[in-house]
Formats: C-alpha cells, structure tokens, sequence
C-alpha cells in the first residue's frame, strides 16, 4: 500500500526534513510545486504565460487555526495579486483560495470572517485586473462556500467556484450556477466522502462528470474543465462543439507538473488553458498527495535519492 504510507509520510516531519534538505529531491518538489515566495510563482507565470497558457495560483497552507494566521493567508494573496498586476499578467492570470484558509473553518463566526477576508482579495484582484476562483473542500463545505459565492458575487459577478462532480448534489448545483456569467471549475473531488452523500466507484464519478458537464456546457455560463482525464477532456471538447461555444467560451484546467505535454497541446490547437499553480512553504502535504496519485512520481521521488 504504497499510497497509503505515503500519505502517513505527509505528517512526518523527518521526511519533510529529508525531501526539502537535498537538490535533487527539492527539483521533483518543484516539478509540482511553483515556488515559495511570490517572486517564484510570479517568475513561473511569466513563463508559462509566454507558452500561451493562464494561471490560476493558489497559496498553500494547512490548518488555519487562528483569526491571524487567516489574515496572514489574505495579505499573501494581496501581494500576489498586487505583484501579478506590476507584472502584466492579469489579463491571464487568477487567484485560488480556500476559505478554511481565510477563517472558514474557526469555532466562531468561521462564515463571517472567510466572507470578509475574501471580500479583501476580490477587491485587490479587482485593482489588479484578475479574478478569483474559490476551491470546493469536503461535502461538509459546500452550503457555505456556495452562500459565500453567492454574496461576493453581487459585489464582484466574475468570482468562480469549484464543484465536485463526485458529490450527488452536484449536478442540481450546477444547474444552478449554470447561468450568464457565472464560472464553474468542475472537477471529480479531492476529498475522501461517505457513500451517503458522494459516488465512491471512479466510473460513478467519471459518469456524473460527465452528465454535469452536459449541463454546464448547454447552460449560460462559462464552464472550466478541470480534469487530466484523456477520456473527459474528449467530451468536453466534442460537448463544447455541441453547443456551439467557441474557444474563448469554456477553458481546460489542469495542475502544475501533471501532463504538461497535454497541457502545451490543448494549448497549441488554440483551447484556453489554465495551470493551476500551487506555491508557498507548505508545500509538503500537496506535495505528498500528488505523488501518492500515481506510483511513476513515487519512482521520480525514489530515484532523486539515489546517489549519483
Ligand atoms: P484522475 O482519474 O485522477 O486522473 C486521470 C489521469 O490523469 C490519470 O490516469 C493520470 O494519467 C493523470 N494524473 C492524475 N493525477 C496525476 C498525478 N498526480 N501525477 C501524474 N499524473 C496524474 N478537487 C477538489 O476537491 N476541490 C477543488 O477545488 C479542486 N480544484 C482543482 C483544480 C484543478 C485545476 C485541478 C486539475 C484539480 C482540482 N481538484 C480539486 C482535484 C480534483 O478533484 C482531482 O482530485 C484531480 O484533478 C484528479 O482527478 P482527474 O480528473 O485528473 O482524474
């Protein structure tokens, strides 16, 4: 159970010492990983924005446990947001936050503070001329984080969101969201869910993603496809012809390091193209989950070990 240690592995500190101390291990973390200050992911951006590609950069962070750590989580994005727009980027570059990172998930008032502090990074992204797409976490979430979107967008209507096609509500909330102007990021689920609320078999999940593609796709929205699945990316480019939407009319998503040789195709036969760009200095736990998805970066990981 190879996945299985490994995600142990996340909470080890020693690891962590052993990963971050050597070059070789600290190039396969950058494979995935932007960077930890701002000038690092802005530089990464730089670049992949000169091969044709958007961004969207999310700031890594764990267990935001304090109403100050939640408002250091918004100050990082402000100065992001601020450096993409010094930079140029805006017009291709985004934010993606979190909102347990911004307070979502205090004892109390956990709603109010992630809506106030989002609030803040909408009107940095606004000055800068970017825009905001907010994560979806576990099923427990997504009520809040749909109000959350919802009162932002009355204030700022190019906020986006992320819904997981895993989770049985998912096809009504697109339905939902699937109106003029509003931006859906669909994506299969990150989170480990009881059967009672999500599909657990991966052809369930692959089905409902397409049947909420279906959807979003004929709707009035603008859809992004966040998937590496060769299979869905299909769909979604026969779906989008369907429909009658052009290139401009829905983009693809995918993360840092994972098919960037897809990523340079899709991007070359004109789709838009968004890599979701993870960075800051805690990085390890993102880190370990990418590799645990797949045994080749496990490889990747064991061969920057050896010596020589
Ligand atoms: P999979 O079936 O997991 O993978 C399909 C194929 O992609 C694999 O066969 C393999 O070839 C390749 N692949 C996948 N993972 C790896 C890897 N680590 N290394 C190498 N190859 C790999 N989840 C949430 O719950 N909330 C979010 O807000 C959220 N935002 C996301 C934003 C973006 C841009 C993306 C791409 C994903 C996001 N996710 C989010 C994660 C998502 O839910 C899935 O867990 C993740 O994308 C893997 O699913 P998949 O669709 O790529 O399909």
């Amino acid at each position: 159970m190879p996945n299985r240690l490994l995600l142990n592995a996340a909470g080890s500190d020693r690891l962590r010492g052993l990963v971050a101390g050597s070059a070789m291990t600290r190039q396969v973390v950058r494979r995935f990983v932007a960077g930890e200050e701002n000038d690092e992911v802005v530089a990464v951006a730089r670049r992949l924005t000169a091969a044709g590609m958007h961004v969207t950069i999310d700031h890594l962070g764990e267990d935001t446990t304090t109403l100050s750590q939640a408002e250091g989580v918004r100050d990082t994005y402000r100065a992001l947001l601020a450096s993409l727009g010094r930079a140029g980027l805006a017009a291709s570059a985004e934010a993606s936050v979190k909102l347990s990172a911004l307070g979502g998930s205090l004892p109390v008032d956990g709603r109010d503070h992630a809506y106030r502090l989002t609030r803040d990074i909408c009107a940095a992204a606004a000055a800068a001329g970017c825009a905001v797409t907010i994560d979806m976490e576990d099923h427990s979430t997504v009520d809040t984080t749909l109000a959350v979107l919802h009162d932002l967008r009355a204030e700022f209507p190019w906020v986006g969101v992320a819904l997981q096609a895993c989770l049985h509500r998912t096809v009504s909330d697109c339905r939902d969201l699937a109106y003029a102007g509003s931006r859906v990021r669909l994506v299969k689920g990150a989170y480990a869910e009881p059967a009672s609320v999500a599909h657990v078999r991966s052809r369930q999940v692959d089905d409902a993603f397409e049947h909420c593609l279906r959807v979003l796709m004929a709707g009035d929205g603008y859809p992004m496809v966040a998937t590496h699945d060769p299979r869905l990316v299909d769909s979604a480019i026969r779906l989008a012809r369907d429909n009658g939407r052009g290139a401009g009319d829905f983009e693809f998503q995918m993360l840092y390091g994972i098919r960037a040789n897809e990523q340079a195709r899709l991007a070359g036969e004109g789709h838009r193209m968004r890599v979701y760009l993870p960075y800051g200095h805690d990085w390890y736990g993102y880190f370990t989950r990418r590799l645990a998805e797949k045994p080749a970066n496990l490889l990747l990981l064991a061969r920057s070990f050896a010596p020589g």
